[in-house]
């Protein structure tokens, strides 16, 4: 991992990234509250460390199969993007690369991360604004996003009762369900925090 790398990854901080944040955190705290107050219980995700090795096996198949060219900067960005815990933008990613020393050019992340996604390594959001937000696949399986509308606060959570609402739609339709996707747009209860982090007052507001 590049030097700088830290300091990427501190911009994003959700509840499921350590309890120990949560109880660190009184704003990230509250949020969980609420989430309790909706009846969503909020699990602390075990962070899936991606083996790099075999997305690199993976991307290697798709390239081959799909009669893409395999070059170093395709998976200079699939490395980088495997030292990411976190949500990221391709121009948050382009950024960071550059500040690794990696030289790429802002086109070739952007094609490089549609090769990802369409090869299931990564997922791609689209949470507000114009940008989507990817994040490795492998890195929480099945979480869903709640995101307040006013200061893009976002909570990742996992909700057993929603993986078993999908599976009976599926199976009533005649499929089986592969993965869901479902995005909570809420406002924060607290006016004080969410003021705070939408003039990025609060350092552990989620930057996604
Ligand atoms: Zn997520
Ligand atoms: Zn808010």
């Amino acid at each position: 991992m590049c030097v700088g790398a830290e300091r990427f990854r501190e911009g994003d901080r959700t509840v499921s990234q350590s309890a120990k944040l949560a109880a660190a955190s009184s704003a990230v705290a509250k949020s969980v509250l609420y989430i309790r107050s909706a009846n969503l219980m909020q699990t602390v995700m075990k962070h899936v460390a991606a083996d790099v090795e075999q997305l690199r096996e993976q991307f290697r198949v798709f390239l081959r199969t799909k009669m893409y060219r395999n070059t170093q900067e395709r998976f200079r960005v699939l490395e980088r993007v495997a030292e990411l815990d976190r949500h990221f933008t391709a121009d948050e990613l382009y950024v960071y690369m550059n500040t690794c020393g990696d030289k790429i050019s802002r086109a070739t992340v952007y094609s490089t991360l549609d090769l990802l996604t369409r090869c299931n390594i990564l997922v791609k959001h689209r949470f507000q604004g114009d940008s989507a937000t990817y994040e490795l696949a492998a890195r929480k399986p099945n979480h869903d996003h709640l995101i307040c509308r006013d200061c893009g606060h976002m909570i990742e959570f996992q909700e057993s009762a929603l993986l078993a609402l999908q599976d009976s739609i599926a199976e009533r339709y005649g499929m089986r369900a592969l993965r869901h996707s479902l995005q909570i747009f809420a406002q924060c209860r607290d006016q004080e925090h969410c003021t705070h982090r939408r003039h990025g007052e609060d350092s552990t507001t989620s930057d996604d």
